[in-house]
């Protein structure tokens, strides 16, 4: 990933087909369009890809997740159990429809603990959400069988791993519903966009109708439309939705890509017996987009990410340094509760309260885990010399431990 480092001929085409006709908007305008139906045709492509029967495409993948929780009735006063391990939108959706965002820790899945989850559920838990980082899954069949025990949706936010799948089905097709985006750094892209997968006919109809002010779509033009329910503006343009057209038809070739480059690198990694992987649920196959592995302790992580940085290697760490945005320690605006606005009182109460929650199952996780995202643009000879030096960085860091020692 991303999708960007192959922008090429093929979306220059699909993109070309828009400029021509100059019909930007994804409704109505059939005679001058000619035929050109770029958001339509990459809602069929997508369920030919991922084996859903119904996608809407949105303008992000945040506005997919605020999209799919309004079409499955999540509002004020619900719960919705999530990572402490995410990208702010996981839960930015969660507070925009009213909803209160329960966060609970992760295990070495880097994903939802399904034991932590079980801990949370209250009588106003409605939705438990994994969010699939960096290409892999949490353990499915663990939080569907709560799920079915529960009477609770299950909702994937799977923006960051598409192409995964979990025995046999593709991440965010397993749940109730799940999303992806296609945002700039995503493993396909249009530049900003997102999609809600389902198999819902009524999940997807409302998704249809929120994402367009709630217009029904049955008119026999758009101001003819009935509007059962008050929706918004979260439409994919047709300029986004012809660049995702081309990029969604080469998936396959980035995963291949992406697999070939993983696999490159982590043979390397393996030299190294302090290194474990994080862990990949039975059943579940990587996306490949990052590679995540995990050292002994927080002190040594810690010092081998400065080691790495001073030989030039960008070694991603969520806990300490280089990321402000994917873990929870580093989120005081949420647990401060700042917002532009005034929250709703529940929502109010409930972030503060995260203050005080203990988190340090998950820090002993993030603290010794360093992620490294898969490049496309890479050579053979650019990884194994950047594995080399990954490995180099480790060892030097493990000997000065053990002199100190
Ligand atoms: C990127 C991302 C989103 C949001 O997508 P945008 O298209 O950038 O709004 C949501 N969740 C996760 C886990 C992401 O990585």
């Amino acid at each position: 990933m991303p999708g960007f480092e192959l922008f090429g001929a093929e979306e220059r085409k699909e993109l070309n087909d828009v400029l021509e006709t100059g019909i930007l908007m994804r409704y109505g305008f059939d005679a001058p369009r000619k035929g050109h139906w770029k958001a339509v045709e990459l809602e069929k492509e997508i369920c030919n890809t991922f084996g859903c029967t119904y996608a809407q495409l949105t303008s992000s993948g945040t506005a997919a997740l605020t999209t799919v929780m309004t079409a499955l009735g999540i509002g004020y006063g619900d719960e919705v159990i999530m990572p402490s391990f995410t990208f702010v939108a996981s839960f930015e959706a969660v507070l925009s429809v009213g909803a209160i965002p329960v966060l609970v820790d992760v295990d070495d899945t880097l994903t939802l603990n399904p034991t932590a989850v079980s801990a949370a559920i209250t009588s106003r838990t409605k939705c438990i959400m994994p969010v699939h980082m960096c290409g892999s899954m949490a353990n499915m069949d663990a939080l569907q069988s709560i799920c079915k025990q529960h009477n609770l949706l299950l909702l994937e936010d799977a923006c960051q791993s598409i192409g995964g799948s979990y025995k046999g089905k593709m991440l965010g097709t397993i749940g109730d519903a799940g999303t992806f985006s296609f945002d700039f750094v995503k493993t396909i892209t249009c530049g900003e966009g997102g999609v809600v997968m389902t198999n819902s006919k009524e999940t997807y109809t409302n998704c249809d109708g929120y994402t367009d002010h709630g217009h029904d779509h049955l008119g026999v033009d758009r101001g003819a439309d009935l509007h059962p329910f008050i929706g918004y503006n979260f439409r994919i343009s047709e300029l986004h939705a012809a660049v995702g057209l081309a990029q969604v038809r080469r998936l396959q070739t980035f995963l291949d890509i992406q697999q070939k480059n993983y696999s490159i690198l982590r043979n390397i990694l393996e030299q190294v017996p302090e290194i474990t992987f994080r862990t990949i649920p039975e059943g579940g196959v990587d996306s490949c987009t990052f590679i995540s592995w995990f050292l002994p302790t927080e002190a040594i992580t810690a010092a081998v990410v400065e080691e790495m940085k001073l030989q030039g290697i960008l070694a991603g760490n969520f806990y300490w340094f280089n990321n402000n945005w994917h873990y929870i320690r580093k989120w005081d605006h949420l647990k401060n509760a700042t917002t532009l606005n005034r929250l709703n009182p529940l929502q109010q109460q409930a972030l503060l309260q995260l203050q005080q929650t203990n988190f340090s199952a998950s820090d002993a996780i993030l603290s010794r885990c360093i992620s490294t995202a898969i490049s496309l643009a890479w050579t053979e000879e650019q990884i194994i010399d950047k594995g080399n030096k990954m490995v180099a960085a480790i060892q030097k860091v493990l000997q000065q431990q053990a002199v100190g020692a």
